[in-house]
């Protein structure tokens, strides 16, 4: 009865292997919806990588509320990605060895290490993307406080790169100078924290900057790499014979021509929406689907859900724990208790099930 994330479970573990025999260092990010699989089985996952040898000290989270779902299952460091604000959720004070804080703002500097002097701490500097981090200057001026203090923890700087769009080695190498010229006082190695870089790029980083440790922070490379290791499927739940004309649905609109209707499970509480038409969008393709009579053209939207390889419509809008398909007559008709097939985003799906074999 449910939406169903299935996952070949010896492939999937191979793949999680591979990715992090490739990035020594690896920080696995397990945030939100744990890309579909649930933050404490990512953090398990985490676990077993680290149990098997790898090189996986710290996983990232998201955000403060998500530490305790990753805590218990994980044994290692937690690095919180949104940086810390006054303001942020307390967490339990156990933790406190556990976790790195990032820190994007002077002020907050200031008042995370009155509240918590021995705190352990990333300084995040600002990239591209332009959405956390200090400029040049700030960072400069977090080296002064920094050097003041004996007692500190820091353990690095992190970059938030956009996601590949050419090469960001250049971005890289002039804000990793800028961390350098601040002369933070870090205890051990210097170490860089950064997402989105191509492993090419890493490399040469690695050969660049020799004296930095580097970290990836990998998601969605690591969970979901390996798509083909990944089946989402619904259930039929109904299925009503229509004739043309026939009323149906919230809106009692009218079947355009004969067929089924399919009730399968997932809704808008899964995360399943509207699709954007793929495919035939230009001017050109609607006016001649209209031409056809083709379904789009009476109102009906494209779904996610695939029968027999072919995507179906929505009937009309997805309900909250389920949609409707319409199947017009030709079609083979699923029989209910079936499984049909669903694309969906998986970092914005809850499943109700998730089988990892
Ligand atoms: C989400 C996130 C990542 C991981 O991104 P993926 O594209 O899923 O690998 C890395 N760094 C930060 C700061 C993030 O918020």
């Amino acid at each position: 009865m449910s939406l169903t994330l299935t996952v070949d479970g010896p492939r999937w573990r191979a793949h999680l292997e591979s990715v992090a025999d490739a990035h020594p260092g690896i920080v696995p990010v397990a945030k939100g919806n744990g890309y579909g699989f649930t933050l404490g089985r990512l953090a398990r996952k985490a676990q077993w990588l680290r149990d098997r040898g790898h090189d996986v000290t710290t996983l990232a989270v998201g955000t403060y509320a998500e530490i305790p779902e990753v805590a218990t299952r994980w044994n290692g460091d937690i690095l919180v990605l949104t940086p810390w604000r006054p303001f942020v959720e307390p967490f339990d004070p156990t933790l406190t060895k556990r976790v790195i804080h990032t820190v994007s703002r002077l002020a907050d500097l200031d008042q995370l290490l009155t509240l918590a002097p021995t705190a352990r701490i990333v300084l995040e500097r600002t990239t591209s993307m332009q959405r956390h981090g200090m400029s040049a200057r700030e960072l400069w001026e977090a080296g002064e406080v920094l050097r003041r203090r004996d007692d500190i923890r820091l353990e690095g700087v992190a970059l938030h790169l956009p996601l590949a769009q050419g090469n960001h080695l250049g971005e890289v190498g002039r804000l990793l100078n800028d961390y350098v010229a601040a002369a933070v006082p870090e205890r051990g190695a210097p170490t860089l924290w950064v997402s989105h870089l191509t492993d090419g790029e890493l490399e040469t980083l690695r050969q660049q900057y020799p004296d930095f440790v580097a970290r990836p922070r990998i998601g969605t490379q690591l969970w979901l790499g390996d798509r083909g290791a990944l089946r989402v499927t619904a259930t039929v739940l109904d299925v009503h014979p229509v004739e043309r004309g026939d009323a149906f649905g919230y809106r009692a609109r009218t079947a355009p021509k004969s067929g089924h209707l399919l009730v399968v499970s997932g809704g808008t509480a899964h995360g399943i929406g509207l699709e954007a038409p793929t495919g035939e969008s230009t001017i050109k393709a609607r006016a001649a689907t209209f031409a056809r009579g083709g379904l789009d053209a009476v109102g009906f939207v494209r779904s996610p859900y695939s029968i027999d390889g072919k995507q179906r419509l929505f009937a009309e809008p997805p309900h909250m724990q389920a949609s409707m398909l319409f199947l017009p007559s030709g079609a083979r008709v699923p029989a209910v208790g079936d499984r049909i097939d669903v694309r969906v985003r998986y970092t914005a799906t809850t499943f109700d099930r998730v089988d990892i074999s």
